[in-house]
């Protein structure tokens, strides 16, 4: 609307000008008559200016887009005309438009977006195995097309994962696939921390991932009690694989070493690939950091009640033993199972609800009780540690859902969280060597590194 309210200042200025130059009689006249057509021109004008702005407004929405259109389909005919000579288009020359797969999407659904045909999504699918593979897109992957003037394919791109690329391209005998491959790069890292507030802030402070961290407590949750024994001060320095693409990290591969004090006492692990590729962390000096029980048969869960020969029961409100470690955990968590063993019963069983009963060689056995439902395993069948057998609820006698945890030495109850683990099985010796010729430079790795951030760390 500038036009009109220029007009507008331009009829002020004139009329003040006239005020000042002509005498008064006369200029009355000539006032009322400029007014007039002053006013007639303002009407004239705001009018056909509304009309050619309606009009304007009409065409925008119409023309603009399909002068874009105009202007790809002109960069396209380029590189079509020379995909004919030289059978290679150059990849920056092409129009590339991207689609981010929503939920809901499926090809035939974007295809049809990008004015495909259902005949090119066939000769597309149809033409090698790899494209296949565009059968299994998934939302939040990226597909990206290539097309000419008359809306033909030219090129497709998939982005399977972070690492390869399917890549199709129109030749003149039909569709061609490759799966390209970005070089992954895997260098060693240092990551250490001191813990101030809790494992998992401390260690993203440290820059490690969830993942990591859960190994990280993996590792050591067979001597160091993560869920209750950790203090303020406690540290940790672990050298593991990270990965990189084009300079940019991925994710972080396994931990390779780590050194963990705990209340002051200080635990060391490494990693240990054998010739099948079965890894496992051992101390440095072959002894595994795994024991034959898990401390905890929840990952993280707050004990809420403690083993006690003598609490008042909160439900029966009298004094009973409680014989075993409650741990609160909402309804649903799942229940591990604390070593290899075999399932004796599955079953409700009075003021316990559903409960599983393992039994571990011929001395131990372990009790899982008010489960909401029961793992895939049946009465009878083996389960290896760390194996879900249930999921927390509050069957029978149970104020809340929580899990009830009981652990038997040779029939009597024992204190799960105090009770002394026997250690699984160490390096076997005739791979003792082996084992010396992997782990050394690893650990020699973390000790420099260790010493380099402590140099760092200096004032
Ligand atoms: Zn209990």
């Amino acid at each position: 609307m500038k036009k009109p309210s220029l007009i507008n200042r331009d009829y002020k200025h004139s009329l003040s000008t006239v005020k000042i130059r002509q005498r008064p009689l006369v200029p009355l006249v000539l006032i009322g008559t400029l007014v007039l057509l002053a006013m007639v021109l303002y009407f004239k004008n705001t009018l056909s200016n509304a009309q050619s702005d309606k009009t304007v407004l009409q065409v925008v929405p119409i023309e603009l887009p399909s002068n874009t259109q105009d202007s790809a389909e002109h960069t396209f005919k380029t590189p079509q005309q020379t995909v004919k000579k030289t059978t290679s288009p150059a990849p920056q020359e092409l129009n590339w438009k991207q689609h981010t797969i929503k939920s809901g999407d499926n090809l035939a659904s974007i295809f049809k977006r990008f004015n495909l045909s259902a005949t090119t999504l066939h000769n597309i699918i149809q033409s090698d195995d790899n494209t296949k593979l565009l059968r299994k897109i998934k939302p939040g992957q990226t597909l990206r097309f290539a097309q000419n003037s008359d809306n033909t394919c030219v090129a497709l791109d998939y982005d399977i994962n972070n690492i390869q690329t399917l890549q199709v391209r129109a030749t003149a005998n039909g569709f061609k696939s490759t799966i390209n491959e970005k070089p992954v790069e895997t260098s060693h890292s240092l990551a250490s921390a001191v813990i101030q507030n809790s494992l998992f802030y401390d260690a993203k402070q440290a820059g490690l991932s969830d993942k990591t961290i859960m190994e990280l407590a993996n590792i050591f949750g067979w001597d160091i009690d993560f869920s209750q024994g950790l203090r303020p001060g406690d540290s940790f320095s672990l050298l593991y694989e990270s990965k990189q693409i084009e300079g940019e990290r991925i994710e972080n591969g396994h931990i390779l070493a780590a050194e963990f004090t705990n209340q002051g006492d200080k635990y060391q692990a490494v990693r240990f690939v054998d010739k099948d590729g079965h890894a496992e962390y051992f101390s440095a000096d072959g002894k595994s950091m795994r024991k034959t029980f898990l401390r905890n048969p929840i990952d993280f869960a707050r004990v809420s009640s403690h083993f006690n020969l003598r609490r008042k029961h909160p439900v029966l409100n009298r004094i009973r033993a409680h014989k075993g470690v409650d741990y609160a955990a909402s309804s649903g968590t799942p229940i591990k199972a604390t070593g290899d063993g075999r399932i004796t019963f599955k079953g409700v069983k009075g003021g316990y609800g559903r409960v599983v009963i393992i039994q571990h060689g011929q001395q131990y056995s372990s009790l899982y009780a008010h489960m909401s439902k029961y793992g895939r395993y049946k009465n009878g069948s083996y389960v290896k540690q760390g194996q879900t057998i249930g999921y927390v609820g509050k069957s029978g006698l149970a104020t809340g859902p929580h899990l009830h945890y009981e652990f038997r030495v040779n029939g009597v109850h024992r204190n799960p969280l105090t009770t002394k683990f026997p250690a699984a099985s160490p390096i076997k010796k005739h791979l003792l060597a082996e084992f010396k010729q992997q782990t050394t430079p690893l650990l020699g790795q973390l000790a420099r590194a260790k010493q380099t951030q402590l140099a760092l760390n200096q004032p």
